[in-house]
């Protein structure tokens, strides 16, 4: 499937943040390897035990906003989620066409949200590193809307804080649940990214089509409105 986007029709673009604008292999690389080196340390654990029960503990929040809170892992596993991310901050990368693409929407004068299941710290240690938060009309954590995109109703809540027409509004998310969970909610224009860690696999995004860079939706025509 080809992506798709009339320019002309969209006042709303909604971006998530990792796997999307960032490359998701900070994210892979920092709970699959870095977090279960520390917990099976701590634990007086080999890896692989340690990854054995990691793997089935995270399964278990998958999709909730306790998977996406700093907190929650930090009470939990009893390591400094936090502090560990800041010791790697510099493997977190935009990805090769975001600047470019966040630029050319920011000439488009589209309204431009940062819409992240991301905790706030997390938000805001990635947008330090990466300068990225400029080009946003604002940054929401659904920790702030108490709710995961995953969740239908968030998009109503978002819009109460940031009014959207969801007929003229696309979202790029390389999550396959949110974008179910945003078309329930009427949003007209969706796309997932192909291959979101840079040295992972491109993977099926069927019912969406897929990006393999923010090129395939650029050039942006300049704006009408
Ligand atoms: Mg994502």
């Amino acid at each position: 499937m080809t992506p798709m986007v009339n320019w002309n029709e969209i006042h709303t673009v909604l971006l998530d943040m990792d796997g999307t604008l960032l490359d998701l292999y900070f994210d892979n690389y920092f709970w699959q390897h870095y977090v279960t080196e520390h917990y099976a340390r701590r634990n007086n654990t080999s890896f692989a035990e340690a990854e054995v029960f990691l793997k089935a503990r995270f399964a278990r929040e998958q999709g909730t906003l306790n998977w996406y809170c700093v907190d929650y892992w930090t009470d939990e596993l009893g390591l400094d989620i936090a502090a560990m991310k800041y010791e790697i901050r510099h493997l977190i990368r935009p990805r090769e066409t975001t600047i470019a693409f966040l630029d050319t929407l920011k000439r488009h004068h589209a309204q431009v949200l940062l819409v992240t299941n991301a905790h706030r710290r997390s938000l805001e240690l990635k947008m330090e590193e990466t300068g990225l938060g400029e080009y946003f009309d604002a940054l929401v954590s659904s920790h702030d809307l108490h709710k995961p995109k995953e969740d239908p109703s968030f998009w109503g809540e978002l819009a109460k804080s940031h009014p959207f027409d969801p007929a003229r509004t696309l979202l790029i998310d390389d999550s396959l649940p949110v974008l179910h969970s945003a078309q329930r909610h009427g949003i007209r224009w969706l796309l997932s990214i192909a291959k979101p860690d840079s040295r992972g696999m491109p993977r099926d995004t069927a019912p969406f089509a897929a990006l393999h860079t923010f090129d395939d939706i650029m050039p942006i025509p300049a704006c009408t409105a």
